[in-house]
């Protein structure tokens, strides 16, 4: 599909009310048939969050809500892309809820713990914290002792993208 070749890339999230057309025409032809939601074993893992059914699945919840990007189902999404791979109609609703995620970050409404794990990275290099604990067995199992060297090119990253200043502004939020 012809759509698929424009679509944004993370980060640059389409300003509210100005999504470009092509995600709102993925949107709009999905059928709603429930196909990349329900085969058992195959399809999206988010439905099976206790609130999903067949009759209201979760792409759905997502491509249907009324305020999509600020459906906090959204995040529940590991953008496996399997429903693009079910989708009869060729739509990809991975590709949608991604771009949601965008525009929800740079409006600040970003689920917490996303914010709480972007911090973690840019502070630390690391999705996970370096505990006595985790040294402790990476040297039981003869690895490499982790290190934070990657810390001062990720802080530099971070700026020239203007990542910092948009975790800055959570920050200002919070207090
Ligand atoms: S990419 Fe997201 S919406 Fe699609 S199947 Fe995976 S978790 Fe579900
Ligand atoms: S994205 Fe495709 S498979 Fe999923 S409900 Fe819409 S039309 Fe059906």
């Amino acid at each position: 599909m012809a759509a698929l070749d424009e679509k944004p890339e993370l980060g640059e999230a389409p300003e509210k009310g100005n999504e470009p057309k092509t995600l709102t025409i993925e949107a709009e032809i999905c059928f709603k048939c429930g196909v990349c939601c329900v085969i058992r074993d195959h399809s999206c893992h988010a439905q099976h969050a206790i609130h999903f059914n067949p009759k209201h699945t979760y792409v759905y919840d997502c491509l249907g809500s009324g305020d999509p990007a600020g459906n906090s189902n959204i995040w529940l999404c590991v953008s496996c892309h399997k429903c693009e791979e079910l989708c009869p109609y060729e739509v990809s609703p991975v590709h949608i809820i991604e771009s949601l995620k965008a525009q929800s970050f740079e409006e600040g409404r970003a689920h917490p713990l996303i914010v709480g794990e972007i911090k973690q990275i840019v502070s630390t290099g690391y999705a996970f914290p370096l505990t006595g604990s985790s040294s402790r067995q990476r040297e039981k199992l003869g690895l490499e002792a982790l290190t934070q060297r990657s810390e001062e090119d990720l802080r530099r990253i971070s700026e020239k993208t203007g990542l910092v200043a948009k975790l800055q502004r959570y920050e200002v939020e919070e207090t």
